[in-house]
């Protein structure tokens, strides 16, 4: 088959011969596609080519020395093959990388996530070999459906302000601290975020993206607050005297449930389910698959089963 002849390896990253090109390697390479802005994903490249958004999303000591900025749907012409990148529903900005050869057309992932909160869902190109995550690539991680957590979330901010306490939502700096916001400003009340999800919800803001007025959690509260704190900022939260914490992510308490503060657990999740991986399988069409990050080699043996032609890159 033609597509034999692109060879898709892990070396630190994602490497495609013989394209000489990289996706989000993480060691510094001279070309890279950097497919979002979440420093597990981001090394200083000497060239890079990534959204607008990741661009700015980025740690300053991250930027790559050269960029190209690529817009979503715009094609990129290489010498050997062309490049699109395409929403991923991840974060702001985050990407699909489509790479379309004279051998195969190749569908990368990224960190992806199918179904948004409010119900929209992501749309994933035909390919004939896709490159996947399986962050949550084992059955026991199926969510339940967002809006259903969001209210959970809402009763629990709540009943901790009339009970006299603080209520705080530890959740990632980087675009769930800022889906969040969004989603918690139609219940009124104040919104208080840790430094560094603060300093991201300003980008985003200069993005264009509406985000709700905030306070900063250094200054202090005065009353009434929702907290929305990065578990690396959970420090800040040691200032506050009556304070009840809940962790929004897909992992469960096994990550967070030592924690004495922490009183609730809200699956929310910014990357697909294992359903949902199945369901991206499915509509790219693609029969040779490669797995990466996560529960991988679960995956694709999964996937093994299942009859695809699927092999576990890390
Ligand atoms: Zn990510």
């Amino acid at each position: 088959m033609k597509e034999s002849k692109l060879k898709i390896s892990w070396e630190k990253g994602i490497k495609i011969e013989p394209l000489n090109l990289w996706l989000d390697p993480l060691s510094r390479q001279p070309l890279a596609v950097v497919s979002h802005a979440h420093s597990d994903h981001v090394r200083r490249h000497h060239h890079a080519i990534m959204t607008p958004p990741t661009h700015i999303l980025i740690d300053d000591n991250l930027r790559p020395e050269q960029a190209t900025l690529l817009s979503y749907e715009k094609e990129l012409e290489m010498e050997n093959y062309s490049l699109r990148l395409i929403p991923s529903g991840h974060i702001l900005g985050s990407a699909q990388v489509e790479i379309v050869t004279e051998y195969a057309h190749v569908l990368y992932t990224g960190d992806i996530r199918l179904k948004q909160w409010d119900g929209t869902q992501t749309y994933i190109p035909q390919a004939d070999i896709l490159i996947i995550e399986a962050t949550y690539g084992i059955p026991r991680y199926s969510f339940p459906d967002p809006k259903l957590v969001l209210e959970q979330i809402y009763d629990f901010c709540r009943k901790s302000i009339k009970n006299g306490y603080t209520p705080a939502l530890l959740a990632y700096a980087m675009g769930k601290a800022q889906e969040l916001m969004k989603s918690l400003s139609p219940v009124g009340l104040r919104l208080a975020l840790d430094s560094k999800s603060a300093a991201i919800a300003e980008k985003y803001r200069m993005l264009g993206v509406d985000i709700p007025d905030f306070i900063r959690l250094s200054n202090g509260l005065e009353g009434d607050e929702i907290v929305i704190c990065a578990p690396s900022s959970r420090h800040e939260l040691k200032q506050l005297k009556r304070v009840v914490a809940a962790v929004v992510s897909g992992w469960g308490l096994e990550k967070y449930g030592y924690d004495p503060l922490v009183r609730a657990f809200f699956p929310l999740s910014d990357h697909c389910d294992y359903q949902d991986l199945l369901e991206v399988v499915k509509q790219s069409g693609a029969s040779t698959i490669y797995v990466t990050h996560g529960f991988a080699k679960e995956f694709a043996s999964d996937l093994v089963n299942r009859g695809f032609n699927a092999v576990a890159l890390c």
